[in-house]
């Protein structure tokens, strides 16, 4: 399902100003903040990150302005660097705190016995810093035809990268074989009593032994050391849309390198790069090419068979048309990736003045010329002025 609109997510209209963003979100998010919900969590959860993600961008003016424009893809491409929105991503901590009574920060955040930097509880920092690290993401640069690229097209690749071990599963232990951490009793971070000043504090952290996890690789894997990973060339299945722009990252969920054991991979990017094509030449959806024509032919006018994607089209150019000149073939670029409606195709004609003249086209082209006299000079600032 696609992302829902960001002013229908906060219900409010695109011309509302930021007083009004902010308390559609003030009221949306009590409503809707997972411990305050009543109702299914899980709903109530997705809900909270939908309208905190709105937020995050109709509360930006700079945002506000790339997604009006280009919407939810030109957000993702232009300001989260290729990637979907995540709480990483989410900068309005800050303003949370502004936005909400104490009351509310109180019953949600003072829950926890941390004190201080309660938000990021909820706005991921946590599951950032904790427990074992997902994946690196990896970029691979695919360079794809402009004949793919009119109708999508499936495509293989290789790549290179460290993908979880097979003989243990990417658990890192040998047989799979995993036991509860000793150390933490799987509960992935210890506690510690520290003083500061006259204070005590109980800061909690990643438990040493299980790196977060919980549990723990007895006898590692003799395949992987207990990595749980394994260098090694994957062959992967990439989809790519009819019409993807040049420079788009198509993500392919779970693809990039293996993570500790128990982590999630990275994600995989592949970039799409329009391959040189020996006739036509891509600008964004339209195609330019430049197409030879014999001088009479520009001189009479008539129908010039010239190639598209589709294979060949008829052109109709009026009499005297001049080098250079640009005409359209409506329908004959590449599909918008997302509306599928197509650009079109630009033909520049090029005049080729003939050389390697036969006697009888010499014949007829000193004909002409003594008609002609100085058609050139006299036409010079009108060049489509009748001849005198
Ligand atoms: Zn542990
Ligand atoms: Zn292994």
């Amino acid at each position: 399902m696609g992302k829902r609109d960001y002013y229908e997510v906060l219900g409010v209209p695109r011309t509302a100003g930021p007083d009004d963003i902010k308390r559609a979100y003030r009221r949306l998010a009590k409503e809707y903040h997972p411990d305050m919900a009543k109702g299914d969590k899980k709903v109530a959860e997705e809900r909270f990150k939908e309208l905190s993600e709105a937020y995050e961008v109709l509360a930006d003016a700079d945002k506000r302005k790339v997604y009006d424009a280009y919407g939810h893809e030109g957000l993702k491409q232009q300001v989260w660097g290729g990637q979907d929105f995540d709480w990483s991503r989410f900068t309005h901590a800050g303003d949370v705190r502004d936005l909400f009574d104490q009351d509310f920060i109180e019953s949600v955040f003072g829950r926890s016995p941390f004190g201080g930097t309660l938000f990021e509880d909820f706005f991921g920092a946590r599951q950032r810093q904790r427990g074992p690290r997902r994946g690196r993401d990896l970029q691979v640069t695919m360079a794809v035809s402009l004949e793919d690229l009119l109708g999508g097209t499936r495509k293989e690749l290789q790549v290179p990268r460290a993908a979880p071990c097979e003989v243990c599963r990417g658990t890192g232990a040998k047989g799979g074989k995993l036991v509860t951490c000793p150390t933490c009793n799987g509960q992935g971070q210890v506690s510690r009593s520290q003083s500061r000043g006259f204070s005590q504090f109980i800061s909690i952290t990643t438990c040493p032994k299980c790196g977060g996890r919980g549990q723990w690789a007895e006898t590692p894997c003799s395949t992987c050391g207990g990595s749980g990973r394994i260098e090694t060339m994957s062959t992967l299945q990439v989809e790519i849309p009819a019409g993807a722009p040049d420079g788009v990252q198509l993500r392919v969920g779970g693809k990039g390198e293996a993570g500790d054991p128990g982590a999630r991979p990275g994600d995989l990017y592949v970039v799409v790069r329009t391959l040189r094509h020996p006739v036509f030449e891509r600008d964004g959806r339209n195609l330019v090419v430049d197409w030879p024509i014999t001088v009479p032919r520009a001189a009479l006018g008539g129908e010039v068979e010239v190639p598209t994607l589709d294979g060949s089209a008829r052109l109709r150019i009026p009499p005297g048309t001049q080098t250079h000149t640009v005409f359209r073939l409506r329908g004959k670029g590449l599909p918008d990736m997302e509306t599928r409606r197509r650009g079109d195709q630009l033909v520049r004609v090029v005049l080729v003045t003939p050389g390697n003249l036969t006697p009888e086209e010499r014949r007829l082209v000193e004909k002409l010329d003594s008609l002609m006299g100085d058609y050139a000079q006299a036409s010079r600032g009108s060049p489509s002025r009748e001849p005198t």
